[in-house]
Protein backbone atom coordinates (compact mmCIF):
# COMPACT_ATOMS: atom_id res chain seq x y z
CA UNK A 1 0.00 0.00 0.00
CA UNK A 2 2.76 2.91 0.72
CA UNK A 3 4.72 1.32 -2.50
CA UNK A 4 1.77 2.39 -3.93
CA UNK A 5 1.31 5.55 -2.89
CA UNK A 6 4.88 6.12 -2.81
CA UNK A 7 4.72 5.41 -6.67
CA UNK A 8 1.72 8.11 -7.26
CA UNK A 9 3.98 10.77 -5.22
CA UNK A 10 1.70 10.73 -2.48
CA UNK A 11 4.53 10.83 0.08
CA UNK A 12 2.77 12.02 3.36
CA UNK A 13 0.36 8.98 2.66
CA UNK A 14 2.55 6.38 2.33
CA UNK A 15 4.92 7.80 5.62
CA UNK A 16 1.35 7.71 7.74
CA UNK A 17 0.76 3.72 6.68
CA UNK A 18 4.75 3.17 7.49
CA UNK A 19 4.66 4.76 10.90
CA UNK A 20 0.87 4.40 11.88
CA UNK A 21 0.44 0.72 10.46
CA UNK A 22 3.35 -1.05 10.63
CA UNK A 23 4.79 0.99 13.57
CA UNK A 24 7.74 2.30 11.94
CA UNK A 25 9.69 -0.70 12.22
CA UNK A 26 13.65 -0.48 11.74
CA UNK A 27 13.09 3.38 10.61
CA UNK A 28 11.51 1.84 7.24
CA UNK A 29 9.71 5.79 7.35
CA UNK A 30 13.13 7.17 7.13
CA UNK A 31 14.05 4.29 4.36
CA UNK A 32 11.38 5.39 2.54
CA UNK A 33 12.66 9.23 2.76
CA UNK A 34 15.81 8.34 1.80
CA UNK A 35 14.66 6.57 -1.11
CA UNK A 36 12.72 8.88 -2.02
CA UNK A 37 14.75 11.99 -2.20
CA UNK A 38 17.83 9.86 -3.74
CA UNK A 39 19.24 12.10 -6.63
CA UNK A 40 16.20 14.78 -6.23
CA UNK A 41 16.72 18.25 -5.87
CA UNK A 42 17.13 19.79 -2.49
CA UNK A 43 13.38 21.52 -2.57
CA UNK A 44 12.09 17.82 -3.02
CA UNK A 45 14.52 16.28 -0.50
CA UNK A 46 13.43 18.82 1.96
CA UNK A 47 9.52 18.57 1.58
CA UNK A 48 9.91 14.60 1.59
CA UNK A 49 11.53 15.14 4.96
CA UNK A 50 9.42 17.63 5.73
CA UNK A 51 6.32 15.56 5.35
CA UNK A 52 7.77 12.27 7.45
CA UNK A 53 8.39 14.93 10.42
CA UNK A 54 4.52 16.20 9.93
CA UNK A 55 3.68 12.66 9.89
CA UNK A 56 5.38 12.04 13.85
CA UNK A 57 4.10 15.68 15.06
CA UNK A 58 0.93 15.43 13.80
CA UNK A 59 -0.67 12.22 13.59
CA UNK A 60 -3.81 11.99 11.99
CA UNK A 61 -6.04 9.10 13.70
CA UNK A 62 -5.82 10.16 16.85
CA UNK A 63 -2.40 8.47 17.88
CA UNK A 64 0.21 10.39 20.41
CA UNK A 65 2.39 12.52 18.25
CA UNK A 66 5.89 10.70 18.24
CA UNK A 67 8.34 13.23 19.32
CA UNK A 68 11.37 11.23 20.42
CA UNK A 69 11.09 10.13 16.32
CA UNK A 70 11.03 13.88 15.02
CA UNK A 71 14.07 14.85 17.45
CA UNK A 72 16.04 12.22 16.34
CA UNK A 73 15.37 12.90 12.53
CA UNK A 74 15.59 16.44 13.83
CA UNK A 75 19.01 16.12 14.68
CA UNK A 76 19.98 13.55 11.77
CA UNK A 77 22.96 14.85 10.03
CA UNK A 78 21.90 12.98 6.94
CA UNK A 79 18.51 14.70 6.93
CA UNK A 80 17.98 17.95 5.66
CA UNK A 81 14.98 20.01 6.88
CA UNK A 82 13.52 23.32 6.21
CA UNK A 83 13.89 25.14 9.30
CA UNK A 84 10.88 26.87 8.42
CA UNK A 85 8.72 23.82 7.92
CA UNK A 86 10.05 22.53 11.62
CA UNK A 87 9.72 25.39 13.39
CA UNK A 88 6.25 25.64 12.24
CA UNK A 89 5.58 21.99 13.24
CA UNK A 90 7.69 21.81 16.37
CA UNK A 91 5.82 22.36 19.67
CA UNK A 92 6.21 25.53 21.20
CA UNK A 93 7.35 23.78 24.39
CA UNK A 94 10.21 22.67 23.25
CA UNK A 95 13.18 24.44 24.35
CA UNK A 96 15.95 25.82 22.05
CA UNK A 97 18.63 23.98 23.74
CA UNK A 98 16.78 21.14 22.87
CA UNK A 99 16.83 21.95 19.01
CA UNK A 100 20.10 23.23 19.40
CA UNK A 101 21.44 20.88 17.41
CA UNK A 102 19.20 21.17 14.35
CA UNK A 103 19.23 24.66 14.76
CA UNK A 104 22.91 24.90 14.69
CA UNK A 105 23.17 23.00 11.61
CA UNK A 106 20.18 24.90 10.20
CA UNK A 107 21.85 27.64 10.31
CA UNK A 108 25.19 26.45 9.00
CA UNK A 109 23.42 25.25 5.62
CA UNK A 110 21.28 27.77 4.98
CA UNK A 111 23.99 30.77 5.77
CA UNK A 112 23.76 32.53 2.83
CA UNK A 113 20.08 32.61 3.23
CA UNK A 114 19.77 33.77 6.20
CA UNK A 115 22.58 36.09 5.61
CA UNK A 116 20.55 37.31 3.06
CA UNK A 117 17.46 37.77 4.27
CA UNK A 118 16.13 37.14 7.88
CA UNK A 119 19.43 38.56 9.63
CA UNK A 120 19.14 41.52 7.34
CA UNK A 121 15.54 41.84 7.86
CA UNK A 122 15.39 41.74 11.42
CA UNK A 123 19.25 44.16 11.80
CA UNK A 124 17.14 46.25 9.34
CA UNK A 125 14.34 46.42 11.92
CA UNK A 126 16.81 46.67 14.91
CA UNK A 127 18.56 49.45 13.82
CA UNK A 128 15.15 51.28 12.59
CA UNK A 129 13.93 50.85 16.01
CA UNK A 130 16.83 51.85 17.52
CA UNK A 131 16.97 54.99 15.55
CA UNK A 132 13.34 55.56 16.52
CA UNK A 133 14.17 55.23 20.33
CA UNK A 134 17.37 57.38 20.22
CA UNK A 135 15.57 60.25 18.56
CA UNK A 136 13.08 60.11 21.19
CA UNK A 137 15.33 59.82 24.12
CA UNK A 138 17.71 62.70 22.71
CA UNK A 139 15.45 64.98 21.69
CA UNK A 140 11.75 64.80 23.02
CA UNK A 141 11.04 67.76 19.97
CA UNK A 142 9.02 66.03 17.75
CA UNK A 143 10.12 65.36 14.13
CA UNK A 144 7.92 65.14 11.19
CA UNK A 145 9.45 63.14 8.50
CA UNK A 146 7.25 63.64 5.16
CA UNK A 147 7.60 61.72 2.61
CA UNK A 148 9.35 64.35 0.43
CA UNK A 149 11.85 64.80 3.18
CA UNK A 150 15.24 64.13 2.03
CA UNK A 151 18.51 62.80 3.84
CA UNK A 152 20.82 65.84 3.74
CA UNK A 153 23.60 63.60 2.87
CA UNK A 154 22.84 61.66 0.13
CA UNK A 155 19.57 63.90 -1.08
CA UNK A 156 17.35 60.85 -1.29
CA UNK A 157 14.16 60.72 -0.15
CA UNK A 158 13.35 59.50 3.63
CA UNK A 159 10.07 58.18 3.69
CA UNK A 160 9.97 55.51 6.27
CA UNK A 161 13.15 54.74 6.35
CA UNK A 162 15.21 54.68 9.45
CA UNK A 163 16.69 57.90 10.13
CA UNK A 164 18.98 59.70 12.60
CA UNK A 165 18.35 63.74 13.48
CA UNK A 166 21.00 65.29 14.76
CA UNK A 167 20.90 67.94 17.29
CA UNK A 168 21.92 70.32 14.89
CA UNK A 169 18.56 69.85 12.99
CA UNK A 170 20.51 67.86 10.48
CA UNK A 171 18.30 64.55 9.18
CA UNK A 172 20.31 61.82 7.32
CA UNK A 173 19.29 58.01 6.61
CA UNK A 174 20.02 55.96 9.48
CA UNK A 175 21.97 53.92 6.52
CA UNK A 176 24.33 57.02 5.53
CA UNK A 177 25.38 57.44 8.86
CA UNK A 178 28.61 56.86 10.41
CA UNK A 179 29.21 57.81 13.77
CA UNK A 180 26.44 59.41 15.56
CA UNK A 181 28.24 61.81 17.50
CA UNK A 182 29.44 63.70 14.53
CA UNK A 183 26.89 65.49 12.00
CA UNK A 184 28.46 64.22 8.28
CA UNK A 185 27.26 67.76 6.61
CA UNK A 186 28.63 70.24 9.45
CA UNK A 187 31.28 68.21 10.63
CA UNK A 188 29.87 69.06 14.09
CA UNK A 189 30.81 67.22 17.11
CA UNK A 190 28.36 66.42 19.71
CA UNK A 191 30.13 64.83 22.31
CA UNK A 192 29.87 61.46 23.77
CA UNK A 193 32.38 59.32 25.47
CA UNK A 194 32.53 56.99 22.56
ZN1 LIG B 1 20.95 59.21 2.83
Amino acid sequence: MSILYGRMGQHEKALEILVYKFGDINGKALEYCIDHSKGKSRNIRQDIYGKLLKVYLEPIDGSKPLFEEALLLLNNPNVDINPRTALQLLPDEWSVKKLGLFLQRSLRKHNHYYRTTAIEHSLAKWEHIRAKNQIINEDCKRTFITENKECQLCKQEIGDSAFVRYPNEVIIHMKCMKNKNICPVTGIWFGGTS
